[in-house]
């Protein structure tokens, strides 16, 4: 491996320790906790070692956090009416719907139905909508919006590669976002352009994917398909950050041929221990912002 290994869990424990802090702040000035509800349906055995894992990360930060279970053939309406109980309940601050769904539900229309000031995810459409009109960082962090966690998790890890591979930030870097999802791909990309980095959103239609990803000072990785980018379509020195997470038996693997990648990237994250770790991190600080502005509301 030529450059550095871009971790995520240095960098999550640091702000799992900030949104402890505010966490007990939060507690001791109204009383209560923060408090999750997450709606899980039908979830298989992997979904459930996921989500316990954020139940246990909520615990350790102060955070409370609630499970609404509903069996994998629940209808629409039934998972509709959950949330709308959970979007009215003044004791919960943050709303999260465990991903993936059955098939026979539509994620669009269950997201439409969290309120969008408990959206821990920072995936409804007001959230993404005020997240888009915003032009820079500064403007993003001024206005303490909910943003996608995987989408900043991995804009953090690809700034902290720039500086450990002597790029500086991303302004005026050529970055290539790999997948175009409205939880991962496009907020990343849309991030990265509020960095000023000069942003291509790469697809399944991308014609010729080598030659686009070669011109990446920074390369992000979220489409869902093992090994898909190759070491020799990464440009010598470049940043890689690999959000793909798929299981294969036992093995996670992510986007990127790590091997090859690494021979040549000035910093590159792992999979696991990349992104994931971050992913968990920055939900737990929107939960803990979306209960501060409860609070602030409440009076
Ligand atoms: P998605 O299926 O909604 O979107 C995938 C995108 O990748 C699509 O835009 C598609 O056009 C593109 N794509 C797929 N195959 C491609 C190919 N062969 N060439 C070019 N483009 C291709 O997926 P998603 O929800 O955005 O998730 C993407 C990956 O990120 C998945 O592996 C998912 O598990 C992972 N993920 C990780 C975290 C984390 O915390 N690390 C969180 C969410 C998602």
């Amino acid at each position: 491996m030529k450059g550095h290994l871009l971790r995520g869990k240095d960098p999550a424990d640091a702000l799992r320790k900030a949104a402890r802090e505010r966490a007990a702040r939060l507690t001791d000035s109204r009383g209560t906790p923060p408090r999750l509800a997450v709606l899980a349906i039908g979830g298989d055995e992997a979904a459930q070692v996921y989500l316990r894992s954020k139940l246990s990360a909520c615990r350790e930060t102060g955070i409370e956090s609630t499970v609404e279970s509903l069996p994998k053939d629940a209808t629409p309406d039934e998972a509709l009416r959950v949330l709308a109980g959970l979007s009215h309940d003044a004791e919960v601050d943050g709303i999260l719907i465990d991903l993936p769904l059955p098939p026979h539900l539509d994620a669009r229309v269950l997201t439409d139905a969290i309120a969008p000031e408990k959206d821990a995810e920072g995936v409804t459409p007001v959230s993404l909508g005020r997240l888009y009109r915003e032009k820079s960082m500064d403007g993003i962090e001024r206005s303490a919006l909910l943003v996608p966690c995987t989408a900043r998790a991995v804009v953090h890890l690809a700034c902290e590669g720039l500086a450990a591979a002597g790029l500086g930030s991303p302004s005026g870097l050529e970055a290539v976002v790999l997948g175009r999802s409205n939880i991962v791909g496009r907020p990343a990309a849309h991030l990265l352009s509020c960095l000023d980095a000069t942003v291509t959103l790469a697809h399944s239609r991308t014609k010729d994917l080598p030659q686009v990803l070669r011109r990446a000072d920074i390369v992000v990785a979220a489409a869902g398909s093992p090994g898909l980018v190759r070491g020799d379509w990464i440009k010598e020195g470049a940043v890689v950050v690999d959000a793909g997470i798929t299981r294969q038996g036992h093995l996670i693997r992510g986007d990127v041929e790590f091997e090859a990648a690494a021979a040549r990237a000035g910093a590159i994250t792992p999979v696991p221990g990349g992104v994931g770790p971050l992913t968990v991190a920055y939900l737990l600080q929107n939960v803990v912002l979306a209960a501060e502005r409860a609070a602030e509301r409440a009076g």
